[in-house]
């Protein structure tokens, strides 16, 4: 028999082109895009609004599959992460945060990150792969699956109420899949997350910013963490492509209001970026751009040569934040216990060699760009 072809992850039009394919009415696509998506249905076989014989023949050709579920754990503090095995085995993680009456899901672009930002454990895993759409709406399919939290309710009221594309990967290096997938998971007549509950959080592609304002319109957070080219150069690589005036310059050209401001992001880290003149600096920095923050305290993980700022840093550089105007929450770390918290999802099933890496970048998998950068490790 061949192979069957998931159904998770087409787009609408593909869904239609599928069925023209069998033979079938455009209205079927609806129907399937409703069970599929709206309901939750994996079976074909319980698609009541479609005859039997319909049923049997997509049952012939195709599937309906989210990524295995190869570890699931719950944190103490309710967080819960899931160790999610593709098709050709590959993993990645996602982590559900609980709040008091909602909860935000957050989704892996990527397996692994190629990014080798400094402070971030994701990024010391060597294998990179772009998941693909039907990998990022799966990861949110499942997380649901867990709490069995179909059919698509109201928008509000829901326990997995929000999406953050912040797990592992940078999602602009894979942005025709990511756009796929969050225009799916979008979709009114489906999964319906709507706009203003997704936040893409990019450590600053600059080129991709743009589309992703004008195409998606989804909030936007970009990883700051450094105040200076010169740091933010050591800490993040990819400065060194898209220094700090470009990414402010393209941040303010982002379609932004009071409601809807940009959030910045600022990991913590002891003596290296916490200075009360790195927050006036980071104020002046933004000035223009409508901005909220988010302080993240750092997580450590194995091998990691940063420590965390002492709370009363921390809150020395949220108060200084605050006085020139701007939210600057600290972030609870969440899911420490079982490495669920930001910077500390990796899936060790797939670490490599460097020279396997070296093996992809000669056989076109990736491109220079995109492998890690040699002397940061
Ligand atoms: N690649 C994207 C999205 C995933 S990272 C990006 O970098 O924005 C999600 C957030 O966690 C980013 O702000 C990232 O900088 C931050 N982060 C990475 N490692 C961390 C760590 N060890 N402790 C705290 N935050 C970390
Ligand atoms: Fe990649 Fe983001 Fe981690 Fe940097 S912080 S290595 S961009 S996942």
């Amino acid at each position: 028999m061949s192979e069957l072809i998931n159904l998770v992850g087409l787009a609408r039009d593909e869904l239609a082109a599928e069925m023209a394919a069998i033979g079938e009415k455009p209205f079927r696509a609806k129907q399937l895009w409703h069970w599929i998506y709206n309901r939750g249905v994996t079976d074909f076989a319980a698609m009541t609004t479609l005859a039997g014989p319909l049923r049997e023949r997509l049952a012939e050709r195709y599937v309906v599959q989210r990524p295995r579920v190869a570890r699931e754990q719950t944190s103490a503090d309710g967080t819960r992460k899931w160790l999610l095995a593709f098709a050709d085995g590959n993993e990645a993680e996602t982590v559900y945060i609980p709040e008091d009456d909602r909860g935000a899901v957050c989704l892996s672009s990527q397996v692994g990150c190629t990014l080798t930002c400094k402070f971030c454990h994701t990024g010391t895993q060597l294998l990179v792969r772009n998941l693909t759409a039907s990998e990022i709406v799966g990861q949110f399919m499942a997380a649901r699956d867990s709490y069995g939290e179909w059919p698509s309710s109201d928008d509000g009221g829901r326990l997995l109420s929000n999406i953050v594309l912040m797990g592992m990967g940078e999602p602009l290096f894979n942005y025709d899949n990511v756009a796929k997938a969050l225009k799916i998971i979008m979709d009114g007549e489906g999964i319906a997350v709507s706009k203003r509950r997704i936040t893409l959080s990019t450590s600053g592609v600059v080129p991709m910013i743009r589309r992703c304002g004008e195409e998606l319109a989804v909030n936007l957070a970009i990883s700051l963490h450094a105040v200076t080219d010169e740091l933010r150069d050591r800490l993040m690589p990819i400065n060194r492509k898209y220094p700090l005036t470009e990414l402010m310059r393209s941040l303010r050209a982002y379609p932004t209001n009071n409601a809807r401001r940009i959030t910045f992001e600022y990991v913590m880290l002891k003596d290296v970026n916490d200075s009360l003149a790195d927050a006036r600096e980071l104020i002046r920095l933004i000035d223009g751009i409508p901005a909220k923050f988010n302080l993240i305290p750092f997580n450590k993980w194995p091998g990691a040569e940063f420590d965390c700022s002492d709370r009363k840093v921390i809150e020395r550089f949220s108060d200084e934040l605050f006085n020139a105007g701007y939210s600057a929450p600290i972030r609870q770390p969440r899911g420490t216990d079982i490495l669920a918290a930001c910077g500390q999802l990796k899936s060790d099933s797939q670490r490599i060699r460097a020279s396997l890496a070296r093996e992809r970048l000669a056989a076109g998998i990736v491109d220079e760009d995109h492998l890690p950068v040699p002397q940061s490790r």
